[in-house]
């Protein structure tokens, strides 16, 4: 159950509507029947709403796979898209995408533009969108989260209460 008043760092507060209205809106888009396979941050959800309005436009007959947050940053996973590489290596994150040979081609306009979504995510903050300023990222117990100066404190306080009360 969640609290009736969230949290004020709680970044995900919103995400039970915001999957929702998504989900309505675009209904052949959200076809995986896991809950967990779409998820991500307030702070994203123009981001997204932007990535589902570019798939109804550029390539309507794929879906997402999945959408969520990863290593600080959006991902967001359709039907037929390229294959994704993350690599942790001492030096750092990188993440590269692996064009499919076999599978379908892809509108290069969409390809650009869930690209660029992605790479706006990692200067967006996850909790305020960016009202606050911008999102860079931070660690906090051992996730990388990208966020703003002032809702940094929020966020660091809402994953310090126990499980249960968050
Ligand atoms: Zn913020």
């Amino acid at each position: 159950m969640s609290s009736p008043t969230p949290h004020p760092g709680n970044m995900y507060a919103g995400e039970r509507d915001n999957v929702a209205a998504l989900k309505a809106a675009y209904p052949y888009q959200f076809t995986e029947p896991n809950s967990w396979s779409y998820s991500w941050p307030d702070g994203w959800h123009h981001l997204v709403e932007e990535a589902c309005a570019g798939l109804s436009r550029l390539n309507p007959d794929s879906r997402w796979v999945q959408i969520k947050e990863k290593y600080g940053g959006l991902r967001l996973y359709h039907a037929g898209g390229p294959l994704r590489l993350d690599l942790h290596t001492r030096a750092g994150f990188h993440s590269f995408s692996v064009k499919r040979e076999d599978g379908p081609t892809q509108p290069p306009k969409l390809l650009e533009l869930i690209a660029s979504l992605e790479e706006t995510s990692l200067e967006t903050c996850c909790l305020c969108g960016g009202v606050h300023g911008s999102g860079r990222g931070i660690t906090v117990g051992g996730w990388v989260i990208t966020a703003c100066e002032t809702c940094e404190p929020l966020i660091r306080a809402h994953r310090a209460l126990p499980y249960g009360e968050r």
